[in-house]
């Protein structure tokens, strides 16, 4: 039960704003002390009240919620959910006080890094192999669907991978074709090859977010996950790769991390966990929000009509030679839902492309330096 819900609770709530200059020196010492003390517990008198609430005096700072006076502050400290936000204000607190590390211990852990990113990383070795099941992949499937081709995309890529990771692969096709048309094709395919000893324990989850075909590589024995025309993923994929290239220490610590959110069983998304992916990328904002930046960002306030709630508006649309990251401001049409950021399946034809560079005069697609 929050402050505010307690004070209606009581059926008291009325005005009644202490006036300091109406207490006795006595009453205004006995407050000041009470008020101290509820300071240690993050819970502050406000300057001013809040017109929500104009009969509520404090303000637990660690809740964000308004209690109306000092008993309503001392019935507030006993609840659950400020009990745990203190424990867990004391444990941040407590970690924030621990001294600098000294270089002996930096140089431990820059080696614990290494060594965790070496043992459960790709090597070039791991990273030539998954490009060779590609290429195979790629002349099994072009012998029927011979306009396609096959790319590589996802942490194999990026080198954010575990050697056990899934191989994401991807099928380009010509705009004559249709994503469903081509996954099925590619199922049946890959289904056809296992008498060969190709592709085995071949399976569709069509219904997934991004419709995937799964099939285990029966010669690695490394399982790939392919999908059609996941153009966003890929030029995600691009992205990042970039930015591991621009900054070394990137794919050891994405690769610590990871082994890290493993053994602590946390990285399972099934279970409720945090996506792989995910975890990638919060190694990058960490890098991304040191006081002298590690990596860049290429989005924000320096840009004219730049609003993070609509941050979905602005759309990758590629690497320029490894320097610029292309991007593309999309305004939603009115009344439509936003923050669907739905992969296009399709393949950019001519004319898109050409609308694209008619946009490029207007300003609305612009790049930002990675450096
Ligand atoms: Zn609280």
């Amino acid at each position: 039960m929050s402050g505010v819900e307690a004070g209606r609770q009581r059926g008291e709530v009325t005005a009644e704003v202490v006036e300091l200059g109406n207490l006795t020196s006595d009453q205004q010492l006995g407050l000041r002390q009470a008020e101290e003390r509820l300071q240690r517990d993050y819970i502050h008198r406000l300057l001013k009240p809040s017109p929500e609430y104009p009969n509520f005096q404090y303000l637990c700072k660690l809740c964000s919620v308004h209690v109306e006076n000092i008993q309503g502050a001392h019935k507030h400290i006993k609840e659950k959910r400020h009990k745990k936000n203190i424990m867990e204000k004391q444990e941040e607190n407590e970690l924030r006080s621990l001294p600098a590390p000294s270089p002996a211990q930096l140089r431990a852990l820059d080696s614990a890094v290494l060594e965790a990113a070496e043992v459960h990383g790709i090597s070039e070795e791991d990273f030539a192999l998954r490009q060779a099941v590609v290429l195979r992949m790629e002349g099994i499937i072009r012998k029927q669907l011979t306009a396609c081709s096959l790319r590589l995309y996802g942490s194999c890529l990026t080198r954010f991978a575990f050697k056990t990771s899934d191989v994401n692969i991807d099928v380009s096709y010509p705009s004559s074709m249709t994503q469903p048309d081509v996954l099925i094709q590619v199922l049946e395919i890959l289904k056809n090859s296992g008498k060969f000893l190709e592709f085995a324990e071949v399976e569709s989850d069509f219904h997934a977010k991004v419709p995937v075909v799964f099939c285990r590589d029966v010669a690695s024995g490394l399982m790939c996950k392919v999908s059609a025309g996941n153009d966003v993923a890929c030029l995600t994929t691009n992205h990042l790769a970039a930015l591991a290239r621009l900054e070394p220490r990137l794919v050891p610590l994405v690769l610590a991390f990871r082994h890290w959110a493993n053994l602590c069983h946390i990285d399972c998304q099934a279970e409720g966990g945090i996506p792989s992916y995910s975890l990638s990328l919060m190694v990058i904002f960490f890098l991304q929000q040191r006081a002298k930046p590690i990596l860049p960002v290429y989005l924000g306030h320096w840009i004219k009509g730049f609003d993070e709630k609509r941050v979905d508006e602005f759309h990758l649309t590629g690497m320029e030679s490894d320097s610029f990251v292309g991007w593309e401001h999309r305004p939603a049409p009115a009344g439509e839902g936003r923050g669907e950021g739905k992969a296009k399946p399709e393949p950019k034809t001519q004319t898109e492309k050409k609308e694209k560079k008619a946009e490029y005069t207007k300003g609305k697609v612009s790049a930002s330096p990675l450096l």
